[in-house]
């Protein structure tokens, strides 16, 4: 086979997984968004038919021979030997697992859901620890099988942020450590911002009003994004123009709702700002987890929380609700926007403390790869470390250490690129206001003016580029962690009157 007949035959491998993802992704969020309970048996036997057709194809050891062989031939071009490479690192860290143990992986990870959520509805962590126990023991088992010299847990960071290990994560959470734990401590003793109004009765028909003129300022455009509700928001879609968020209503909170479609229109515009060409290959998606969620919370917490944007957004949704916010000034409506207040539940966590509950999860996950912290009592070392943190203790474990969903399924390293994601936004943030005028952009309804500047420094890159090129190529330095808590301690001194 010559170069072009073998490129031939990769495009159609290519094109092939691309069809059952599409497949996959579609019945997905229908799953999750409006299929009806009842057909649930009859579809998921069908979709762990069509998830092990994709398997197998996914997986076809001569793709990896051919993607080799393209590898060596040096008239590839760049995009498609990145690609390339890409695949065959998939390829790799999947069969490297005999298919019998991948099987019964999964459905270990199954009941161990199913334990997980029995355990949180009943408030008994002993229901979830022999499942956490084996979970983390099948985990050790399959990284083996990728022969790694790496150390177990730094490979699972890398999985989640390419080229992040425990070394460079002590660093940055040490840094947290050191410059948050006290200002945390001196705005909670601090007097108190007003934020009651925010948490009045607000019927939920009047918020998807307002919701539509929010989707209409941020440009998230029915021509290639559609927005649902679920219990827990999220993004997927098929392709850069095909996008799905959802949202979560709550009666007596007008906020949640607001910045988790910000947030989620954040994850999907990056997704849409992709260079089309990569549509439907490994290249079409955000480069690491800690990028995705850097663009969901550049939009959520350095775009939708600043008096700029409200000073477009306010007026319509006083309008929307005048009694509960017409005496409501806008500068007391963004510091209620703005609140920080050490609590239990991470999704519920503001700005301010939420790095704190990523970083108990990050030693927690270390100490079990390390084998200094055991799956027996850690619902007790979980409340032990939220009170050394962030002075709380949680009553019930679905408020601690059951809270979270991710240890479940095994997905251990991802909640380090939470914080990351933030640390991130705030450095693309401060070379973009060097560049644009952000703030008038938003004041005057131009919020393109910012996705524009995101889009032609880190979204349209796609996988093509590692998050540290990216970084380095839009903001002119490496990744520096003090951006960020110069940030916050500019911001939270201000607000609570520290100085
Ligand atoms: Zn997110």
């Amino acid at each position: 086979m010559n170069l072009n007949e073998k490129l031939q035959k990769y495009n159609d491998w290519v094109f092939r997984m691309s069809a059952y993802r599409m497949a996959l992704a579609v019945i997905g969020i229908d799953k999750l968004t409006v299929a009806p309970e009842a057909g649930s048996d009859y579809r998921d036997k069908r979709t762990a038919f069509l998830s092990g057709e994709l398997f197998s194809i996914e997986t076809d050891p001569e793709m990896l021979k051919l993607i080799e062989e393209l590898l060596e031939d040096e008239n590839l071009d760049s995009e498609t030997r990145r690609a390339a490479e890409l695949y065959r690192k998939m390829i790799h860290d999947t069969v490297c697992i005999p298919k019998d143990e991948y099987v019964e992986a999964m459905e270990l990870m199954n009941s161990s859901y199913n334990a997980w959520l029995e355990a949180k509805m009943k408030n008994d962590y002993s229901i979830f620890e022999p499942y956490l126990k084996k979970v983390i023991a099948v985990k050790k088992k399959q990284y083996e099988y990728r022969g790694s010299d790496m150390p177990l847990y730094d490979q699972m960071l890398d999985d989640y942020e390419p080229g992040m290990n425990r070394e460079k994560y002590d660093a940055f959470f040490g840094a947290l450590k050191e410059r948050l734990v006290p200002l945390i401590r001196r705005v909670t003793e601090a007097e108190q911002v007003e934020d009651s109004f925010l948490y009045l009765n607000y019927p939920v028909s009047d918020q998807k009003a307002f919701t539509d003129t929010l989707l209409a300022y941020l440009h998230f455009d029915p021509s290639w994004g559609y927005q649902n509700e679920t219990e827990h928001p999220f993004t997927n879609g098929t392709c850069s123009n095909d996008m799905r968020t959802t949202t979560k209503y709550l009666e007596n909170n007008v906020i949640s709702a607001i910045l988790s479609t910000v947030h989620e229109v954040g994850h999907a515009t990056y997704q849409h700002d992709v260079d089309p060409r990569y549509d439907g290959t490994i290249l079409a998606d955000g480069i690491s987890s800690g990028m995705h969620e850097s663009q969901s919370r550049l939009f959520e917490n350095y775009l939708a929380k600043t008096k700029a944007f409200w000073e477009c957004n306010y007026p319509a949704l006083q309008k929307q609700f005048p009694q509960q916010l017409g005496s409501v000034s806008l500068d007391q409506f963004v510091d209620a926007v703005n609140v920080a207040k050490p609590s239990l539940v991470r999704t519920e966590a503001d700005e301010l403390t939420y790095p704190m509950h990523i970083l108990i999860r990050y030693e927690i996950e270390k100490g079990l790869f390390e084998g200094t912290i055991s799956t027996e009592g850690l619902d007790k070392t979980w409340d032990d470390m939220y009170e050394k943190y962030l002075g709380v203790r949680a009553e019930k474990a679905s408020a601690g250490i059951l809270q979270d969903v991710h240890w479940s399924d095994g997905s251990f390293g991802y909640f380090p690129t939470y914080a990351l994601g933030s640390a991130f936004a705030a450095q693309f943030v401060r070379k973009m206001r060097s560049e644009i005028d952000v703030d008038e952009a938003l004041r005057t309804g131009h919020f393109e003016i910012c996705v524009n500047w995101l889009k032609e420094h880190i979204h349209h890159y796609g996988c093509l580029l590692e998050a540290d090129e990216i970084m380095k190529k839009a903001t002119g330095e490496e990744f520096n962690v003090n951006y960020y808590l110069d940030y916050l301690e500019d911001k939270y001194t201000k607000l609570y009157h520290l100085d």
